[in-house]
C-alpha cells in the first residue's frame, strides 16, 4: 500500500510536497510562518515590556509609598 503524497498543510495552499520532504508545509508556506513568528515575537515582546515598565512601576511607587 503505497502512501499518499503529502501536501502541504496550509489548506489554503495544498501544494504537493516531494517525497521524503521533512515538513508538513512547504517552503514558501514556511517561510510566512517564520515571518509571523518573527512578528508575533515583537509583539510579545512589545506586550511584554509594557508589563515589565508597568511591573517596575508598581514596585517603585510600593518602595517609595510604603503601606505600612
Ligand atoms: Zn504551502
Amino acid at each position: 500500500m503505497k502512501m499518499e503524497n503529502k501536501v502541504c498543510k496550509n489548506k489554503n495552499c495544498l501544494k504537493p510536497l516531494p517525497d521524503g520532504y521533512k515538513h508538513k508545509y512547504c517552503e514558501a508556506c514556511r517561510n510566512q510562518q517564520a515571518q509571523k513568528v518573527k512578528n508575533g515575537l515583537k509583539a510579545a515582546a512589545g506586550v511584554a515590556g509594557t508589563a515589565a515598565c508597568f511591573a517596575i512601576t508598581i514596585v517603585t511607587a510600593g518602595k517609595i509609598k510604603p503601606k505600612q
